[in-house]
């Protein structure tokens, strides 16, 4: 899932914990310029916040920024986000910049969650290795080939020779 955070109209904020001087949205503000301004600070549940990948900077209606969330910072009774913003060339950022709010509800709240079929590939799931590590690939760095290793001495003796030898005839049996 992804949290949807929506940008009020532009206001001069003093003494904001993230140290802007401004919050809200503008015409023609960057990408990291709406980063900036929208996360934070948030009535917000900072646990479900965390367990977002990605955050959704809207204003007036559409996406002006995508970003990865690195953490949580709980201020009071709000929260902000850290994080990086997606540049052009990631796929989450290119399917959602521009286009129209991706939550649709009838709730005012700025705040809001919304599963994104283009962070599937991006969602943490197990490492097949079987080692119970978190992963948004099939396997974590390395566990590929300890996997294939495990086989190995588990079913050939620990010889690759035979491994091998046993791939080669199950294909030329096909
Ligand atoms: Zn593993």
């Amino acid at each position: 899932m992804a949290i949807r955070l929506k940008m009020g109209g532009y206001a001069r904020v003093d003494n904001d914990p993230l140290g802007r001087s401004f919050v809200g949205y503008f015409p023609r503000m960057t990408e990291a310029e709406a980063w900036e301004v929208g996360r934070g600070m948030w009535r917000m549940n900072a646990g479900k916040a965390r367990r977002q990948r990605f955050a959704i900077i809207v204003g007036e209606g559409l996406v002006r920024a995508v970003a990865e969330i690195s953490a949580v910072t709980v201020h009071g009774d709000r929260a902000a986000l850290e994080g990086a913003v997606l540049a052009e060339g990631h796929s989450v950022r290119d399917v959602l910049i521009g286009q129209p709010d991706p939550v649709v509800n009838r709730s005012q709240n700025p705040v809001g969650y919304r599963e994104l079929l283009v962070e599937k590939q991006f969602v943490y799931r197990l490492c097949a290795c079987g080692c119970g590590g978190r992963t948004d690939r099939d396997f974590l760095a390395g566990h590929d080939v300890r996997a294939i290793q495990a086989r190995v001495r588990e079913h050939f003796g620990g010889s690759q020779l035979r491994f091998v030898r046993w791939v080669d005839r199950q294909l030329a049996t096909d």
